[in-house]
């Protein structure tokens, strides 16, 4: 790592850093530069009694998961299982156990680095804790991570989670009842409304694929006898198509929507941080739901606080914890000719929702460049140029949310 990143600064090439591949502009990649993939260090070594997990910079959360279920023990990951960890928890790491045990990156708690001059660095609460502050939101912006220490939890094998799939008349409904529901839900729960498209699945009645539904995703991070309860009131909300929420092996609910995003897609995603979701704006999403330029346009609102909410803010370089819903529009199409109005679309039905917005977002999410500035807000995006300053003058890493240095 050391010895490509001096290659890359010897010849002046720009130097793109790849963990799983997944970023939305295409950050890891680069045309004419060096891409550093990190795709061969996939090791996940797990100690079980410290409930640790160290992880190789280049592993997917799959990897992460498979290792961490032998012990009964995971942390949070992402909705799809082949997304890096890498970016996934720099960035922050929205995922079904947040709501119980926090972003990914609050359950960061050290990591090996190598910095733009080459030096290799360990970073922990008690080693270079600036960088830990840092590396927890702020992206890729301030080294290359070769290694991930992440704190564990009982999880499983078994846990109540899975789809509830209604029809999209219900979509008015479903977001009235959610945005009072909610927020007033303990943090065993984590779900997720997605105002998506039935993929031709044989668990969803034939009569409904590829016709518009309304889904909640839910996931119960505790005992499994406790979720029933927990979901018993979404299943009131309106005759289901289809309710697959069920006790099944967190594994599964960590894959079940891989399927739907194969390597290749052309994507686009933007989000915003919602404080509220008034009338107007759910009126309007779900308009937008019925007016999608292909199958793979989704609405998604996710559930947030629980612990997310309780860690401070500025605590980490995650830029804001006490909204209670993240919107994100969400695009695929295997057809790159497409792609354009997929993008509009996106955009629009964030636009929509501008009245209710808090002003900032999740970068991970953003799938234009330049966003940084505005996404973190004023007070965090000045800590993060502070610290860009110390470990990368010269912005080695720019290709991510860039946080410009101030030279
Ligand atoms: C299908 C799909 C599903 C997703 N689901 C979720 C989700 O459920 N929750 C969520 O929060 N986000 C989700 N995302 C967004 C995801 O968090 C970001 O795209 C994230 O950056 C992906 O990380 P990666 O390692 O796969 O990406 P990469 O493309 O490899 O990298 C992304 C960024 O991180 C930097 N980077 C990568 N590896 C390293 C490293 N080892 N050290 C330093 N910098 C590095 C890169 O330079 C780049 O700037 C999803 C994205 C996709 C495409």
């Amino acid at each position: 790592m050391i010895a490509a990143l001096g290659f890359a600064r010897a010849h002046d090439l720009t130097v793109a850093v790849r963990g799983g591949g997944h970023s939305i502009p295409g950050y890891s990649t680069t045309d004419g530069g060096m891409v550093i993939d990190l795709g061969p260090m996939r090791n996940v070594r797990v100690d079980q009694a410290a409930r640790r997990a160290y992880v190789g910079g280049g592993a997917v959360w799959g990897d992460v998961d498979h290792e961490t279920q032998q012990f009964g023990l995971a942390t949070t990951g992402g909705l799809v299982s082949t997304t890096g960890v890498a970016g996934f928890t720099l960035g922050g790491g929205i995922g079904w156990l947040m709501r119980r045990y926090g972003l990914a990156c609050d359950n960061l708690v050290g990591a090996d680095v190598v910095t733009a001059d080459g030096r290799f660095l360990h970073v922990s609460e008690e080693e270079n804790a600036d960088l830990l502050w840092g590396l927890r939101g702020g992206g890729g912006n301030f080294g290359i991570v070769t290694s991930f220490e992440l704190a564990l939890h009982p999880v499983g094998p078994e846990v109540y989670a899975g789809p509830l799939f209604l029809p999209a008349e219900a979509d008015v409904d479903l977001l009235r009842f959610y945005r009072e529901w909610a927020p007033k839900q303990p943090d065993a729960i984590t779900t997720a409304v997605s105002l998506a498209t039935a993929p031709p699945l044989p668990v969803i009645p034939e009569e409904w694929h590829g016709k518009k539904v309304a889904i909640v995703i839910a996931v119960c991070a505790g005992p499994v006898e406790d979720g029933e309860a927990l979901v018993r009131e979404l299943r009131t909300i309106a005759e289901p198509v289809a309710d697959l929420i069920h006790p099944m092996p967190y594994t599964f609910i960590q894959g079940l929507l891989d399927p739907l995003w194969p390597k290749g897609i052309n994507a686009y995603f933007k989000a915003a941080n919602l404080a509220r979701l008034s009338d107007e704006t759910i009126d309007s999403l779900a308009a937008l739901h019925l007016d999608t330029p292909g199958p793979q346009c989704e609405i998604h609102v996710h559930q947030m606080g629980g612990a997310v909410g309780r860690v401070g803010q500025g605590d980490t370089a995650f830029p804001e914890r006490s909204m209670p819903f993240v919107l994100n529009a969400v695009t695929g199409t295997p057809d790159p000719e497409s792609l354009g109005a997929h993008t509009e679309w996106a955009r629009s039905v964030v636009a929509a929702a501008k009245a209710d917005e808090t002003g900032r977002a999740y970068v991970n999410f953003l799938g234009d460049n330049g966003e940084a500035e505005s996404a973190y807000g004023e007070e965090t995006y000045r800590r993060l140029v502070a610290l860009k300053d110390e470990y990368d003058p010269t912005n080695v890493f720019r290709l991510n949310q860039n946080i410009e240095p101030s030279a």
